[in-house]
């Protein structure tokens, strides 16, 4: 189901537009219709005043994504919400100075939108620009269709989107570059965990706050920073753990293996009677050309049966992503992660060793992780996301 207003690709990153996103413009007709301009012209200001928003929630997204993108980290999409926008990076950066850089540039995208209007504002109100940005005058002006109303909204709520972003808690920005920070003198999964807890303190007050004053946006935000914030917890101490272990570790030595004139009637048999679900299949001269993993395998099945033959059902070796053999395994789960594949082939410079799935990535997690924190409660097998959401309120 396609829950998407929206989609376009921009700078090469995908923006998707959720479709919910149709009652925030709703909302603005609503607010501004029935101001003194009237239904239809405050309506289309309601409106246009909204798209301009989340064009600023929208370019503060990309501040992240791009700053990312000079490390290395490519963005999958950038999600628009009611409450605001989430970039889906493919990775978290784990050098401190990376997190610090990356996440700065959203808020100091919207700090530059603000300091850049502001002339404009002085410009069209002669020179006197304190007056327009108290409580009161936003408040008179707000439902008034106008262009320098329109740039004192626009100030204003860039401002709070840089401030509020910057409330240190996890996984909002300002909890990120707590975690930073942290991380320059205490372990990576322990500067998280802080950062986690402080964000859960500082959701609860959110929730409170937004139970008694009724703002919904305030109470799901902080519903996101107490879920966000445990997920990511997650993945990095799965992290700490897969890093340790070589691609090579997690090979199955006596692995079977398939050959492509063989038919799917003998992976049944095989299936019935191991433990091993994905094989490699390789030609007679042993050269790896392409895997049948369990999901293809139940298809095949049903479309062919049992007397079709494997080469012509196998994932072929060119859509198996392909890691070094001495690739670390939080590498190998990523990658995994990336490309959306259950299986990477293990290679040396001139041939495939063999493969990993994500079923044996888990195993290792658990067995090793459950040996290394022999003392601690055993540990939860790694959550099958590897991104980092970037999560913005905009109120
Ligand atoms: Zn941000």
């Amino acid at each position: 189901m396609n829950v998407n207003l929206a989609e376009f690709k921009l700078l090469g990153i995908d923006v998707k537009v959720h479709w919910s996103f149709v009652l925030v413009l709703a909302f603005g007709a609503f607010l501004y219709g029935s101001g003194p301009a009237g239904w239809l012209i405050g309506g289309l200001y309601g409106v246009v005043t909204m798209l301009l928003l989340f064009a600023s929630v929208t370019l503060h997204e990309y501040g992240h994504a791009l700053t990312a993108r000079r490390f290395g980290i490519g963005t999958r999409s950038i999600l628009l919400l009611p409450i605001g926008g989430v970039a889906n990076l493919e990775r978290i950066p784990e050098k401190p100075g990376q997190e610090i850089a990356i996440v700065a540039a959203g808020p100091l995208v919207n700090l530059a939108i603000s300091v850049l209007l502001t002339p404009f504002v002085l410009l069209l109100n002669g020179g006197n620009g304190a007056g327009v940005f108290t409580m009161n005058a936003v408040n008179a002006n707000i439902q008034s269709p106008g262009l320098l109303n329109l740039l004192v909204f626009l100030i204003s709520t860039n401002l709070l989107l840089a401030i509020f972003n910057l409330l240190p808690a996890f996984p909002l920005d300002g909890g990120r570059l707590l975690r930073a920070l942290l991380a320059y003198v205490r372990p990576y999964p322990q500067a998280t965990q802080i950062a986690v807890v402080v964000g859960r303190l500082l959701a609860v007050s959110m929730a409170v706050y937004g139970i008694f004053t009724g703002a919904i946006g305030l109470l799901l935000i902080a519903f996101f920073v107490y879920v966000g914030g445990s997920a990511e917890l997650e993945a990095v101490s799965s992290r700490v753990v897969l890093r340790r272990f070589r691609a090579s570790d997690a090979l199955t030595h006596n692995a079977i293996t398939l050959y492509t004139s063989e038919r799917l009637e003998r992976v049944t048999q095989l299936i019935m009677n191991s433990y091993q679900i994905d094989y490699p299949v390789r030609d007679l001269a042993g050269r790896f050309v392409g895997v049948l993993t369990r999901p293809r395998l139940i298809d095949a099945l049903r479309e062919y049966g049992p007397d079709a033959r494997i080469v012509d059902v196998m994932l072929p070796a060119a859509s198996v992503p392909r890691c070094a053999s001495s690739s670390d395994l939080a590498t190998v789960w990523e990658m995994m992660g990336r490309t959306g594949s259950r299986v990477v082939a293990v290679a040396t410079q001139d041939q495939v060793m063999g493969i990993i799935t994500s079923d044996d990535i888990s195993e290792v997690f658990q067995v090793m992780g459950a040996a290394l924190e022999a003392d601690r409660r055993p540990p939860a097998p790694p959550a099958n996301r590897t991104e980092t959401q970037e999560m913005h309120g905009y109120i």
